[in-house]
């Protein structure tokens, strides 16, 4: 029996220590166990990589304790972080502390209200003993604890042990319990009642789609479980339901599913759509969790563990929820496969669709990617053979897909320019809705009173000291600010350069936008919602709830409106202005204008009346809008892919990008460059390696930023590549360098 184990330290940099196991955990501990074990003089937490027969080390160190079954990453997932940490190159440590919701990792929680208890480990048996004879209050406490599967409050933990709060402080000193602080400890669901949904029935299309995924899911179909399904079909086409019937085959079959959507779709009523139909009394008591950033802690590991115990057999969330500690898994969805928050922007960089399809594979489940408007990868693997093509091509309510119109903001006059952005045809389209009682959503993807101050005499723009970019106006409270690193200053009276008083505010933000849509249409009700209107905690399923109920003529906001939101009554959408992010340098941009402007023109028609879509826009003739214009996806798809191929971008090449900052310009852009020719020196003639450029985003958070891309046609070379040079360079101090595989944002 192995008595010994390999143990990687968390937040060590990929520190592994050996340990000896105590007699009494022997045949206990298994790889992915998290335990407690002392690094120098100090108690640290670890994660068990490998057990051994054997150890040449003298006088080796036991571990200390086990922190719980809770935070064991199973097998499976222990080979998916490595999978992650090679694929990425990321350490492994950091790997699977993000596979674990925050309150599991063992970091310090601060901040909040209600304290917090929780069992960090049980001390070795001896210690108990003596504890139960020496001080049986902190016996208690801790037998107490050892019972709870989670966290339980302070005064509930006194009251219920009988131990007083000097014996909690002597354990909390001596390392076995950890305090926290959380807001609240309910269930994010508590309280709601949900009621069974309707089914409808299947229309021809969703019936086949659906055979073939209960093929996959039945086994009968082995190939499934090795190559993934991408579901292409059109806004409306009734692809949740498809995902509904799907998962209720697999409840019905004992298994379980994870569903990642955007976090940005993980709505109130899209969460009710899976509720309605799994997590009541006829649902098989299947049960629903979500995982999502607006949880606290608290609830967030709740959810975590009521997936651990098989109280619920659904996982809903965004990006992380790929993790979610589910047994005996029989599918995974990931919907909207295209949108880019599925891309992780702090170490490790994984995707979760990518990730999702590993973990697939791995657990031997079939895997779902769902989208209108599939990314261009994605597809291409379709096409290719790699992912297995299912297609929903037309509405499921038998709808026509909207009428999109474009408006040519050149030809309009000064006015639809500066006040409030509205062109003729679209104020006249709005006057029609108001008059039917029908609703509008205008839509535009900035925040913000308006985009820069511009001075009209020498054309200077105030721009953010830190970040390079152009601050942005917000009438609330007067103010200049930076959307990336948040500094904010007062705007200036006359032009900081020229001295001229005639510095103004140009371009439209939402707020300019419905000061304009308020003098313009003065008896409409009118709403907002943006990041800046959205900041507290329910304010957005309360701007909803007012919508639906039609109590809102009219909605503004950014991409925040654009996606997943269903509103029957709403018949007119209107794009301010859809040539945001055609021009940012970013190989993507065509590809995101085009998936944006499908998803907001999907927001319209969506009940018994025709909806109709107003784009305007100054560049009328770009591809992205025509073929967005002509809902054509394959034809956007052809003219996107060939511009790919002709410039070896992914999905031709594999692209791996070195990100260099530092406090020092010299330092760093020498650093940067000192990259950029090691790597020249390292690669072989089938990689090719940039030169070290400032990014686009020159200074960010008052760093300098430097950027070096490699591309290559084989990711395997490319990540050896990544190892050598991280093995052989060193930096100054203060520079820091981050690796981003498959990189998405190259701001
Ligand atoms: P998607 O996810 O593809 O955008 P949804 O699943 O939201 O599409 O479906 C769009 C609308 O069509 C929803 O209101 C849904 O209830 C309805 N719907 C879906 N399938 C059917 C069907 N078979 N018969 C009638 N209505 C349907
Ligand atoms: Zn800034």
């Amino acid at each position: 029996m192995p008595s010994f184990v390999r143990v990687l330290i968390d937040r060590s940099e990929g520190r592994e220590l050996d340990y000896a196991l105590p007699e009494e955990l022997r045949g206990r501990v298994s790889v992915g166990e998290r335990v407690i074990v002392k690094v120098r003089n100090r108690r640290a937490l670890g994660t068990v990589l490998e057990l051994m027969e054997h150890s040449d080390i003298p006088g080796i160190r036991p571990i200390e304790g086990l922190v719980g079954n809770e935070s064991t990453l199973p097998p499976v997932m222990m080979r998916l972080a490595r999978w992650m940490a090679d694929y990425y190159c990321a350490p492994l440590a950091s790997v699977m502390r993000s596979m674990l919701p925050p309150m599991l990792r063992g970091e310090k929680i601060a901040g909040k209200k209600i304290r917090m208890a929780e069992l960090f480990g049980m001390p070795p048996a001896e210690e108990c003993e003596r504890l139960a004879r020496k001080a049986p209050k902190q016996h208690a406490i801790l037998e107490r604890l050892r019972a709870a599967t989670s966290a339980i409050p302070v005064h509930e933990l006194l009251r219920e042990s009988g131990g007083s709060d000097a014996s909690l402080r002597a354990l909390v000193a001596a390392g076995w319990i950890r305090l926290s602080e959380v807001r609240s400890t309910a269930s994010p669901g508590d309280g709601e009642q949900v009621l069974p949904g309707r089914i409808p029935k299947l229309n021809p299309d969703q019936e086949s789609v659906v055979t073939v995924l209960l093929d996959a899911i039945g086994g009968s179909d082995d190939a499934a479980t090795q190559r993934p399904f991408l579901l292409h079909g059109v806004t409306g086409s009734g692809k949740t339901e498809v995902y509904l019937r799907t998962l209720g085959a697999v409840l019905d079959s004992g298994k379980s599913a994870i569903v990642l959507v955007p976090e940005i779709s993980l709505t109130p009523q899209t969460v009710e759509r899976f509720r309605s139909r799994f997590d009541h009394a006829g649902g098989g008591g299947a049960g629903v969790a979500v995982l999502h950033s607006h949880l606290t802690d608290a609830e967030r590991r709740e959810e975590w563990m009521r997936l651990q115990r098989g109280e619920a057999r659904i996982a809903i969330g965004a990006r992380s929820a790929v993790f979610a500690p589910l047994a005996n898994l029989g599918l995974i969805i990931v919907d909207e496969e295209h949108e880019n928050t599925y891309k992780q922007e702090e170490t490790p960089r994984y995707h979760a669709r990518d990730v999702a399809v590993m973990r697939g594979r791995l657990e031997g489940c079939p895997v779902l990617l769902g989208s209108a408007t599939p990314s261009i990868e994605s597809y291409r693997n379709a096409l290719t053979g790699k992912y297995r093509l299912l297609a929903l091509p037309k509405r499921a309510d038998g709808q026509l897909m909207p009428l999109i119109r474009v408006v040519d903001l050149r030809l309009q006059g000064k006015r639809a320019k500066s006040d409030g952005g509205l062109s003729a045809p679209l104020q006249m389209a709005i006057t029609k809705r108001l008059e039917l009682g029908q609703q509008t959503i205008l839509f535009l993807n900035r925040r913000g009173f308006a985009t820069s101050m511009l001075c009209e005499q020498c054309g200077h723009v105030c721009r953010c000291p830190n970040c390079s970019l152009s601050m942005t106006f917000h009438r609330d409270g007067n103010r200049l600010a930076c959307h990336l690193c948040g500094h904010a200053s007062v705007p200036p009276e006359r032009c900081p350069e020229c001295r001229d008083p005639g510095i103004r505010h140009s371009g439209l933000g939402t707020q300019r936008v419905e000061e304009g849509i308020r003098r313009a249409f003065p008896s409409a009700r009118i709403a907002r919602m943006d990041a800046d209107t959205m900041t507290k905690r329910g304010s957005y399923a309360d701007v909803l709830g007012k919508f639906r109920a039609r109590q809102i003529d009219i909605l503004i906001g950014t991409q925040m409106i654009a996606k997943g939101l269903d509103f029957p009554n709403v018949t007119l959408v209107g794009i301010i202005n859809a040539d945001i992010g055609l021009h940012s340098p970013d190989f993507r941009a065509g590809e995101r204008t085009f998936q944006l402007l499908t998803q907001v023109a999907g927001r319209a028609g969506r009940g018994e009346t025709e909806g109709e879509v107003i784009v305007q826009t100054f560049s009328p003739a770009s591809p992205s809008l025509q073929h967005a214009r002509h809902h054509d996806f394959t034809g956007f798809y052809e003219q996107e892919i060939s511009f790919r191929e002709a410039f070896r971008h992914p999905p031709f090449a594999r692209m791996l990008l070195v990100r260099v900052r530092g406090v020092s310009p010299e330092r760093t852009s020498h650093a940067a460059a000192a990259v950029a020719k090691k790597l020249k020196g390292l690669a072989p003639d089938s990689v090719e390696v940039s030169d070290s450029a400032p990014a686009p985003l020159e200074r960010s958070h008052g760093q300098y930023r430097f950027h070096v891309i490699l591309k290559s046609a084989s990711g395997a070379v490319l990540g050896k590549l990544a190892r050598e040079l991280l093995s052989s360079l060193t930096l100054p101090e203060d520079v820091v360098m981050t690796l981003d595989v498959d990189p998405y944002s190259l701001m």
